[in-house]
């Protein structure tokens, strides 16, 4: 049975739009999800989603920034000198009084400054002479002193809304002496397997079925992003086991489905989610790998039905699924970092859709240039194992020559940009 027969319910398709297109109207229907308290272990990677303000003295009093003593300036100028030894002032210890005129104080690194005492000797410029201990070096005032505030004063602002809690924040944080945190919750997101040949990868027999990679490509996918993924395993392509798995999902944040998706005999996902009540606001993007992609919104939430194919899938989650969830935990940076390349070989291609090729990239006399890595079919996963990038071929191109710089979607470390830059 194929679309457009009469034998299925007639569905609010549109025809295929851009990469651009798709993007702007995906990103455009999600909203940031609501905010939550955390502990401050838990908040790493998190969004911040208060006005962070400091209520204190960071550091809280003078004090050293050697191990040494503390001395009056004004005792040292004729050094070499010696000085009796009072206090022993370890870090963490207030000094119990007054440091008197010709004495000195034992002090270590981030011990509190004793009253009277404006200047520290390093140990290294000074002797022990029994109780008494001898400056080699004359003092200037406030040398080795660290100031009461001097990074952080009450009333300094730290950081707001929107501020990506990574590990300087967190310890900024802990200094203040904040144990809890409001941020962007975390999404929960539900990932659907569909397709009868599909098993767990602890079940792949000779048999003719395959193990569902997508499942784990998209869970780890989603775990690098700080979202949750909530795996509800591999239904078969039975419309009504889909549709029960999808209600279920629907306790999600969003969902993700994979496979079912196209216009074969089994696939069941579009007329399933119109079944529940969906607005499909979107199929078919024109790009390659991922052409197929339904974008649904149901009971509120946003469903991506992604095209099965693994490469495809990966892509159409790079592309759309990504940024979305960037976007719903709070994040304004929610692309990858573009850099421009040049092209390793021709590329020729028919011109209409878009191409995400997968490149490796590699520095030629202090030039990136791209590689493609491998053959290009939507199926070929160990090509997207060995490429760095996606270089991005727009639809209306049908020839790049050797040497051409092409915009390369760096594929690993964190979202830089604001701006898709492709
Ligand atoms: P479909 O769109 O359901 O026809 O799937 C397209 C191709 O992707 C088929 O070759 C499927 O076997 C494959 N495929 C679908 N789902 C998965 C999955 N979860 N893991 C790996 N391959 C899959
Ligand atoms: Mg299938």
């Amino acid at each position: 049975m194929r679309e457009g027969q009469g034998q299925r319910p007639v569905e609010a398709e549109r025809t295929s739009v851009s990469v651009a297109e798709a993007r702007e109207l995906i990103l455009g229907s999600v909203a940031p999800l609501g905010i939550e308290t955390v502990g401050l272990a838990e908040a790493t990677g998190r969004v911040l989603a208060e006005e962070v303000v400091a209520g204190v003295w960071i550091p809280p009093s003078d004090n050293s920034a050697m191990d040494g003593y503390a001395v009056r300036a004004a005792d040292t100028e004729r050094a070499p000198v010696t000085l009796a030894v009072g206090e022993d002032l370890p870090a963490g210890k207030r000094s119990q009084r007054k440091l008197l005129p010709g004495e000195a104080a034992r002090i270590m690194t981030g011990a509190a400054m004793p009253e009277g005492a404006d200047a520290v000797v390093m140990v290294e410029d000074t002797e022990t002479e029994g109780s008494r201990v001898r400056i080699h070096k004359a003092a200037s005032l406030g040398q080795h002193v660290r100031r009461a505030g001097e990074d952080v004063r009450p009333g300094t602002r730290i950081a707001g809304p929107g501020a990506v809690l990574r590990a300087p924040l967190c310890g900024m944080l802990a200094a203040l002496g904040r144990a809890l945190v409001a941020v962007r919750a975390r999404a929960r997101v539900a990932v659907l397997a569909t397709g009868d040949e599909l098993v767990e990868p602890d079940r792949l027999r000779d048999d003719g079925r395959i193990a569902s990679s997508n499942s784990y490509a998209l869970c780890a996918a989603l775990r690098e992003i700080g979202a949750e993924p909530v795996y509800l395993g591999i239904a078969p392509d039975e419309p009504a086991e889909i549709e029960a798995r999808f209600r279920a999902a629907l306790a999600c944040d969003a969902v993700i489905s994979t496979g079912g998706v196209s216009v074969g005999d089994r696939d069941w996902i579009k007329q399933v989610l119109l079944g529940l009540g969906g607005e499909m606001r979107l199929w078919r993007v024109a790009m390659r790998p991922g052409a197929p992609l339904a974008f649904v919104r149901v009971a509120g939430k946003p469903v991506f039905g992604l095209p099965g194919n693994p490469v495809s899938t990966y892509v159409t989650f790079e592309q759309f699924v990504r940024p979305s969830l960037l976007r719903m935990m709070g994040h304004t940076n929610v692309y990858r970092p573009v850099v421009s390349a040049r092209l390793d070989a021709d590329y020729a291609k028919p011109a209409g859709r878009a191409h995400f090729v997968r490149v490796a990239l590699e520095s030629r006399a202090g030039e990136p240039w791209a590689r493609v890595a491998g053959e290009q079919g939507s199926n070929i996963l160990l090509g997207l194992v060995r490429a760095d990038g996606l270089a991005f071929v727009p639809a209306e191109t049908t020839r790049l020559a050797r040497g051409e710089r092409v915009p390369v979607q760096l594929l690993g470390g964190e979202s830089l940009s604001s701006e898709p830059g492709i």
